[in-house]
């Protein structure tokens, strides 16, 4: 049994490392032995990646600790700090980051590998006295990262999803209720996009829970904050914390739950008749962006991201219009 709270990864992260050791894992990983960080050090946080996509790394630099230039001018310039700094500081800038900033192992590393095509150009220049690194131009990390991500940070395999999968969708079927987080239930209805999909979801089980409310309306829905009963079988779903380790769970998932809460009136626990809840919720919440797009549509940093478009989800809209009994007149 699960405690009811655990240690916030986030506001306490598991591993520290200058932001230039980001890229000093993928070559270690490919065989480099990257003077950039420890071999020993390395080796530890590409273990714990291995087995945890929720390791929490806080990235650092130290430029925050220079001096006024009047406090060093009796001091010899150190080109080594001086070029890692920058190392740290383009890594951070590609990346959308400050000094300080931690995320999830899985989220920083497909960030990485989506930002950063090549350590050249970040460890080696061709610059007089800037070469750096010769080891940035033997492929280390292209290679890893033409591998992908999953070369570095753990992902539940296909087999243990489905193991995942079939209890999930009996409980689903046949159990006394349904334990959803809000938003799940509008996800649902953009999918459902007025009566168009078919089949099922590979990564939830929100196309059972609709099949389930649609033949029994009346099945009571307990609303539930972060990851639910629709997420068993999901590569993004870590059973062993609970949490969802896409993008969309880092932080925004939790605040679309809070402010469909919110919208509703209702708080966490709340339980209602699917009917009366899917009634509620088209009542109050007229379109995505009122959720997803924040209201305003506007992306304030790549971890707000928008889904569904900053005017809000067709599907939705239709699934609104249409009810997802079929039965709905218009919102
Ligand atoms: S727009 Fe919002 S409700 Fe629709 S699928 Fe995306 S996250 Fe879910
Ligand atoms: S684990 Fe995350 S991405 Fe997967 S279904 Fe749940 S909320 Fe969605």
């Amino acid at each position: 049994m699960m405690s009811q709270r655990q240690a916030d990864g986030l506001c306490n992260p598991a591993v520290t490392l200058q932001a230039r050791q980001l890229l000093g894992l993928v070559c270690v990983r490919g065989g480099a032995p990257c003077p950039l960080i420890d071999g020993g050090e390395a080796r530890g946080v590409l273990e714990r990646l291995a087995k945890d996509s929720t390791l929490s790394i806080r990235l650092c630099s130290n430029a925050e600790e220079l001096a006024h230039y009047t406090a060093t001018l009796d001091r010899r310039p150190d080109p080594v700090d001086a070029f890692n700094r920058k190392r740290d500081l383009d890594v951070l800038q590609r990346l959308g980051l400050c000094p300080g900033d931690t995320r999830r192992g899985r989220y920083l590393i497909e960030l990485l590998f989506e930002r950063i095509e090549t350590p050249v150009g970040i460890c080696a220049f061709d610059t007089e006295g800037w070469e750096g690194c010769e080891l940035a131009h033997q492929g280390a990390y292209e290679g890893v990262r033409g591998r992908g991500w999953r070369e570095i940070v753990y992902c539940r395999s296909d087999e243990e999803r489905a193991e995942y999968r079939e209890p999930n969708e009996r409980a689903i079927a046949g159990g006394d209720r349904l334990f959803i987080r809000p938003h799940h239930l509008m996800c649902m209805s953009c999918w459902y996009n007025g009566g168009e999909a078919s089949g099922k979801r590979p990564n939830d089980t929100l196309a059972e829970v609709l099949e389930r409310i649609q033949r029994e309306p009346e099945v009571p829905i307990t609303l539930v904050e972060g990851p639910c009963q629709a997420c068993d079988c999901c590569d993004g779903f870590d059973p062993g914390t609970g949490r969802c380790v896409h993008a969309c769970g880092l932080i925004r998932d939790y605040k679309k739950d809070l402010d469909v809460f919110q919208r509703t009136g209702l708080m966490p626990g709340a339980t209602l008749p699917a009917r009366e809840m899917m009634d509620l919720l088209f009542e109050r919440v007229a379109s995505t962006r009122d959720i997803c797009g924040y209201g305003d549509g506007v992306v304030t940093a790549e971890e707000w991201r928008i889904c569904g478009g900053p005017e809000g989800n067709a599907g939705y809209a239709r699934t609104r219009e249409t009810g997802i009994f079929g039965d709905r007149q218009g919102g």
